[in-house]
């Protein structure tokens, strides 16, 4: 006989261990969902990124859970993830970076309208959308962008370490997305809802750039600098 079947054990705690026979020791509570992500302790010269596994919360007002297929690096990662904590405002850890991401939304919060469970979603920055630089399609303008994306004051806790530590301690939403995990919160205003462009997981992980990389390199030559073919460019 194994202690598990003695019948002086707590219900409370033969109901917990029934619940962990059916779904694993692993479990986690029904508010929250398993993960993986690239967890930045520290800066990536001291060796402060590592791949862990967390839980995530729930999505709250005007947020989305999107499963990510794939995301894209960009040197913005690496150099806010390179300065040391404290030194700058955007400057703190223990944070998800990671800004190109591409997904499904798995779950959707309240006042959430740009997306439904189930649908292929692009991700990029998180801007206001009520000043008047927002209001004229500038949004990459927008005089809170750095607030938005960069700050601890707009980075949501979003993490817990599955291995113990205190709940939503790890930061999230970097360009309202902290796309470096398997599952992550975003806000509603960094999702453009793709489901009439792609027709595949593939095309979606293709496109996760766009959020970054495509539209700051190639729309930076092709709709401001306006270059064409016989044109010299000079790319710094
Ligand atoms: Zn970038
Ligand atoms: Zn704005």
């Amino acid at each position: 006989m194994t202690g598990r079947a003695s019948a002086n054990i707590p219900k409370s705690l033969r109901d917990l261990w029934k619940h962990q026979d059916e779904h694993g020791r692993q479990s986690t509570p029904d508010n929250m969902s398993s993960a993986k992500a690239i967890v930045s302790h520290d800066t990536h010269a001291n060796g402060g990124w590592k791949l862990e596994d967390v839980t995530v919360r729930k999505p709250g007002d005007g947020e989305l859970l999107v499963e990510m297929v794939a995301t894209g690096v960009c040197h913005t990662d690496a150099l806010i993830g390179g300065i040391p904590d404290g030194a700058s405002p955007v400057a703190f850890y223990p944070r998800v970076l990671g800004h190109e991401g591409s997904g499904y939304v798995k779950e959707v919060g309240s006042n959430v309208t740009v997306a439904k469970v189930g649908d292929p979603v692009l991700l990029s920055y998180a801007f206001c959308n009520n000043c008047p630089a927002c209001k004229s399609n500038g949004h990459s303008h927008c005089p809170d962008f750095t607030e938005l994306n960069f700050t601890k004051n707009a980075a949501s806790p979003i993490f817990t370490p599955s291995k113990g530590g205190d709940e939503n301690s790890i930061h999230g939403a970097f360009f309202g997305q902290s796309s470096f995990a398997s599952l992550s919160i975003v806000r509603a205003c960094s999702v453009v809802n793709a489901k009439d462009l792609i027709k595949s997981k593939e095309d979606l992980q293709l496109f996760g750039p766009l959020g970054c990389g495509i539209q700051t390199g190639a729309g930076t030559v092709i709709n401001a600098a306006k270059a064409t073919k016989d044109d010299i460019v000079c790319i710094m």
